[in-house]
């Protein structure tokens, strides 16, 4: 995980927070290349989601909600993890389950000093903050700590609109907040974050059928985008895990530095989510089939995922070191679609006119896909560069280039040099980067 950050500050994908301040704890700021990343990988969500099927629609509500919403999700009585505080030497608070899992046996002690640990507390997750002047019990209001309530309360809304019937899903991506008790491990776990969140509404005998459906989409999307088959694995929540409105929960885990952890949780919620809205905003959350008359409360299917713990996990998966002609290259094997640069055009010399040619070459080639221009060191310094950010292709012009307008493609991966007409670069690249 130290390489990984030490990349990301040193290639300018993702930094600390507030750093001319000594920083904010667990707060992460992301860099030209981090956002060109984590941006991709949030569109390969949603070309699968929306794109490439119609049973899906997007939807972008506010962080700012309603507070009974947090009433009716149980947020605000429920959402709390246990927390426990050293009473020892060092004083720092843990979660309870957390610890559990490394110390199975007997009484918790502090992983830091060893101490003894207070009884756990129930602390609740949700930011508050306060709308408005006046900061009053009334105003109280929170930062919303998952982007699926916005999609239950705008279930009518959407079905007015949307000409759809179940099954079908909303899908919504946006930052979420948590005042977590234990954040870490660089953006695994972060108090601001951002999620990618599907709410599929199915009729309720069709949910168990949509459940094993989604696990195993879900599952496939990270192995689409290249992430190791032996790295993932799918778990099933044991039935002391599951929510108490749940029949069915698994998450896809990575097998991250610190260990296999959660990436995306898909669970079955039954019709917990839209009764409960049903309930306190007195207004109806059913699904009424005028064709048949047939009116129901349908079943959610939810797979959840973190924009930011996916692109943490592509990072993780593509890092690679090798070492070639007798010197180390580090070298980021993102799949094409999420490399946040897709070609860099070099002059190998910056002279004879190779760099006119170059920004020729690279001004057609931007048209199609995210390419750089680089003329800046030796061309093996600028090659480490592109290894580093994971830019899959390089083209480079040369004398050659100059006589017989060929340039040479270089491949991220294999090395391999192949001369082609300047002119094919952008179909073929083009065409790479579809298959
Ligand atoms: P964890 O047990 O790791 O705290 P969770 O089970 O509470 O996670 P969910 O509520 O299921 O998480 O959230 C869905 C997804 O949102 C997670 O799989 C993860 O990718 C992302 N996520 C949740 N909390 C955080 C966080 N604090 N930082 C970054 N991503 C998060």
């Amino acid at each position: 995980m130290e390489k990984i950050v030490a990349l990301c500050k040193r290639r300018g994908f993702i930094f600390q927070s507030s750093e001319i301040y000594g920083g904010l704890a667990s707060t992460y700021d992301y860099g030209h290349y981090g956002v060109l990343l984590k941006q991709n990988v949030k569109n390969e969500w949603w070309k699968s989601l929306i794109q490439e099927r119609d049973d899906i629609v997007a939807l972008d509500a506010a962080i700012l909600m309603h507070p009974r919403t947090w009433e009716a999700s149980g947020h605000l009585e429920g959402f709390s993890d246990p927390l426990v505080q050293c009473l020892g030497k060092c004083k720092r608070r843990w979660r309870a389950d957390h610890l559990r899992e490394a110390q199975p046996e007997g009484e918790l002690k502090c992983p830091e000093c060893d101490g003894d640990l207070s009884e756990p507390k129930q602390f609740n997750l949700m930011f508050e903050t306060h709308m408005g002047p006046v900061a009053d019990e009334g105003a109280k209001i929170y930062l919303r700590p998952e982007t699926a309530q916005g999609i239950f309360v705008n279930f009518k809304n959407v079905l007015g609109f949307a000409r759809k019937k179940p099954p079908f899903g909303i899908a919504q991506a946006g930052k979420s907040f948590r005042n977590e008790i234990t954040p870490g491990n660089f953006i695994f776990r972060t108090r601001e974050f951002e999620q990618m969140e599907l709410e599929f509404f199915v009729p309720p005998d069709e949910a168990e059928q949509w459940y094993r459906y989604w696990r195993e989409e879900r599952f496939g999307w990270y192995k689409q985008l290249g992430i190791r088959e032996e790295k993932l694995r799918l778990r099933d929540h044991d039935a002391d895990e599951l929510s108490h409105y749940s029949s069915g929960t698994a998450d896809v885990e990575y097998e991250f530095p610190m260990g296999f952890s959660e990436l995306e949780g898909i669970a079955n919620r039954g019709d917990f989510d839209l009764t409960r809205h049903q309930e306190f905003s007195g207004q109806k959350m059913d699904y009424v089939d005028t064709a048949t008359g047939e009116r129901y409360i349908p079943h959610v299917i939810e797979p959840s995922a973190g924009a930011d713990r996916a692109t943490l996990a592509f990072l993780v998966d593509a890092y690679d070191e090798e070492e070639v002609e007798g010197r180390e290259r580090v070298v980021v094997r993102l799949h094409p679609r999420l490399a946040p640069v897709k070609a860099a055009v070099l002059p190998l010399v910056n002279k004879d006119g190779q760099p006119e040619r170059a920004r020729e070459i690279y001004e057609e080639l931007r048209k199609v896909m995210p390419a750089e221009f680089d003329t800046g060191g030796s061309i093996g310094k600028r090659y480490r560069r592109q290894d580093e950010i994971g830019t899959p292709w390089g083209v480079t012009v040369d004398h050659q280039t100059m006589e017989d307008g060929t340039v040479t493609l270089r491949d991220r991966d294999t090395l391999e040099q192949v001369r082609m007409p300047a002119g094919e670069v952008g179909p073929e690249l083009a065409a790479r980067l579809a298959a």
